[in-house]
């Protein structure tokens, strides 16, 4: 399927100085003093070149803050006139759409609970009509690649040309380290089925803790990302959403100035660009191989558990007769030798029988 859009490049874009273009700021938008002390420190950090804040929160449960609403979109007036920082809101529908433009806010972004949702993405989109601003289009909350693709679509269609994707993870049952699953070969497949859309990564909400935003940066740059939603307060402890990932200005720059950019220069490093990108996602591959093992294995232990308790024996040949029967076939729809196949799975049930035999000799 090759999908049409009409899209402006990200080096075209006037907020664009150099890769990553940082989009910063606090979660949500709390006091006109909060805002404006936050833009101030991050305006003089001279990395920031666009200034983020809810001012609408989506928020899971009724009691939550939900944003200080229409009130912060005077401040976020006030942070573009007096500080010049061009300024990044949340909409989640069309009066958000026309309240936002109204106040001049510079670039709309929507949440990834509405891009989970063709209604409302139809409904700002119809808002957005012949409107010239710049709108990113965060993942939906759920891991569906078509789901986000639509959502672009959908915006692109109503003629905004300024357009930019958000990868900020998606949320799992589970738990896991990060707050969102990032599941990287999701943003790779975006790009690859939309090549010139821009892409963002927000380690803010994909790591859910200020200690991981700077590995999910680092990552999102080697991957070649060309920006990141960061979100910063001037003093997190006290912020009223998001406290435990949002870092201080200072801490945002620290971070920065440790982010390792690999750039074109001439053809060579081209080439090498490029194949750090694949070994990238070589990495990411290597490590879900990993987790899987892991996970494997950790079935492997109860199996041990139940037939120690059943008093049945370790190895039964029929089954694992069974179990390699069945993946060289699906091996060899999939392009891996029988060769491989049996290598593969006789070192992974190796490995399973000795964790069986330590739980049932335990
Ligand atoms: C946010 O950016 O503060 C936010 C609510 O993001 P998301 O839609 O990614 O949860
Ligand atoms: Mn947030």
């Amino acid at each position: 399927m090759t999908i049409q859009l009409s899209v402006k490049p990200i080096k075209q874009w006037s907020f664009y100085k150099e890769r990553p273009l940082m989009i910063c700021g606090p979660c949500s938008a709390e006091t006109e003093d909060q805002l404006m002390e936050t833009a101030r420190q991050l305006a003089k950090t001279g990395k920031v070149d666009i200034f983020r804040a809810g001012i609408w929160k989506p928020r899971t449960r009724p009691d939550a803050f939900e944003g200080v609403g229409k009130e912060g979109l005077k401040w976020l007036r006030s942070v573009k006139r007096e500080i010049g920082l061009p300024t990044a809101t949340e909409v989640a529908n069309a009066n958000h759409v026309n309240e936002a433009l109204k106040f001049g806010v510079d670039v709309l972004w929507i949440g990834a609970r509405t891009s989970a949702n063709p209604f409302a993405m139809q409904e700002i989109a119809d808002a957005l009509q012949g409107v010239e601003t710049t709108v990113l289009i965060k993942n939906p909350v759920n891991p569906d690649l078509e789901l986000w693709i639509g959502a672009i679509e959908r915006i692109n269609r109503a003629g905004v040309t300024q357009i930019g994707a958000v990868h900020r993870g998606f949320s799992a049952y589970e738990r896991t380290t990060y707050r969102n699953q990032p599941k990287w070969q999701l943003p790779i497949e975006l790009r690859r089925a939309l090549p010139e859309i821009p892409l963002m990564c927000d380690p803010s909400h994909i790591g859910g803790a200020r200690r991981f935003i700077y590995e999910i940066s680092q990552k999102a740059m080697d991957l070649n990302y060309d920006g990141l939603m960061i979100e910063s307060h001037c003093d997190p402890s006290k912020a009223l959403s998001d406290k435990n990932q949002q870092v201080t200005p200072n801490d945002l720059m620290e971070l920065l100035s440790r982010l390792i950019l690999r750039q074109p220069v001439s053809n060579d490093n081209r080439f090498l660009d490029v194949l750090n990108e694949l070994r990238s996602q070589i990495d990411i591959y290597d490590d879900q191989l990993l987790d899987l093992l892991e996970q494997r294995m950790s079935v492997a232990d109860t199996i041990g558990s139940y037939k120690k308790a059943n008093n049945i024996t370790i190895l039964q040949s029929s089954r694992w007769e069974e179990i390699i029967q069945k993946a060289t076939v699906k091996g060899a729809s999939k392009g891996l030798s029988e060769e491989f196949i049996q290598l593969l799975f006789k070192a992974v049930h190796q490995e399973s029988i000795n964790h069986q035999n330590k739980i049932m000799n335990s």
